[in-house]
């Protein structure tokens, strides 16, 4: 997955490169400035007082000494000044250099705190769709793992708004399963039932009626638990069952008239594993992974359900994962990165995983 947010310490992890938001010195500060030469040691002071400084929008490259990780990509991010002083273009920047300097290194996964959204006061929710843009922009030519870390709860926003919207579709949704189980339970078995039935009975009819009058029931054309000669809709039906994940995915790719890759950049799923499942014709993706190419391939509820049955789930809704997608889905948004932030906000897994 190119793109996730995470919840933790910068400093801890050993991805190839975490970012540090300095400021123009590079000679040190608080916040994860602070945090990162602590854990970095004084070689990293001594590497910074030979780059000379900073400009904002900038950015700076030093090894990570005793961190984790191989590489410090110091950038200096804008300070607030109520958004029409260029505060955008500059973090903006800051994305877009980091990442140039991260690609030029060969590295393949990359960190980045929320740059600016804390003593620089970058409003937090308008920091994170920044920072999204930016990377999903440099992701769309380039392969790499870019993780976006959020240090505390407080520091990662989704507008009041949605989050209330998506709460309260949750809460219609887990009292109607929780009130009734039983009820709507046998409800839907009866319902299953009797469609299983009218089906079943309307096949024996047409069978009845396109079997040769002086047949005997053994020679009629069964195979092991199929049958064969059916009504071409049948016949069609039985196929698309047969059909796996990866079958199903590679053709509604086409229906849709996308490119694998448009498909799974939009999907925030990595080309490896789309490799992997483009060549595995059983290929058994995670629950979030099949999700993601869904939401990729805009499908509807039910086309939603359909893809997902291929690769062995159902959406609940006795899961709030499964209800938040459902939320997405219904109110046609399709955004990947959007839904994951619901997700994270809900303390969900993300998709394309
Ligand atoms: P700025 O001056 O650019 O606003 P700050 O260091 O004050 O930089 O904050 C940037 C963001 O980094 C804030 O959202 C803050 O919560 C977060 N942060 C602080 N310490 C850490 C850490 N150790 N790991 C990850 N993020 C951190």
């Amino acid at each position: 997955m190119p793109l996730q947010i995470i919840r933790g310490d910068i400093t801890k992890l050993a991805c190839d490169a975490i970012v540090n938001v300095a400021n123009p010195s590079l000679l040190g500060g608080g916040g994860v400035d602070g945090a990162i030469h602590r854990a970095a040691g004084k070689e990293l002071l001594l590497a910074c007082e030979k780059l000379g400084g900073c400009r904002p929008g900038e950015a700076k490259i030093t090894g990570g000494y005793r961190l984790p990780c191989q590489y410090v990509i110091h950038t200096v991010g804008p300070v607030w000044r109520g958004g029409n002083s260029g505060e955008r273009e500059t973090l903006t920047s800051c994305y877009r250099e980091a990442l140039r300097l991260a690609a030029e290194k060969g590295c393949r996964s990359v960190a980045f705190p929320l740059i600016s959204s804390g003593s620089y006061g970058y409003p937090k929710e308008q920091a994170l769709k920044v920072a999204e843009e930016s990377i999903t922009e440099f992701l769309r030519d380039s392969e790499m793992l870019v993780y976006i870390v959020v240090f505390d709860r407080d520091s990662f926003r989704i507008s009041e708004k949605l989050f209330s919207d998506i709460a309260s579709f949750i809460d219609d949704r887990y009292v109607e399963e929780h009130s009734f189980p039983r009820r709507k339970g046998a409800e839907e078995r009866t319902q299953r039932q009797a469609l299983f039935s009218k089906e079943e009975q309307e096949q024996d009819a047409a069978d009845f009626a396109a079997a040769p009058a002086k047949e005997s029931i053994a020679a009629r054309p069964y195979t092991v638990g199929k049958r064969l000669d059916l009504p071409p809709s049948l016949e069609e039906l039985l196929k698309k069952e047969d059909e796996s994940f990866s079958q199903a995915l590679l053709r509604k790719i086409d229906e849709k008239g996308m490119t694998d890759s448009e498909c799974y950049k939009k999907a925030n799923v990595d080309r490896k594993l789309f490799s992997k499942i483009r060549s595995d014709v059983h290929y058994h993706p995670s629950k979030p992974t099949a999700i993601a190419f869904a939401v990729a391939l805009e499908l509807s509820l039910d086309e939603t359900k359909d893809l997902l049955m291929k690769a062995g789930f159902a959406l609940s809704h006795s899961s709030k994962f499964d209800i938040i997608i459902e939320y997405f889905i219904t109110n046609g948004n399709y955004n990947v990165f959007e839904i994951n932030e619901a997700l994270f906000a809900f303390d969900q897994v993300l998709l394309g995983v």
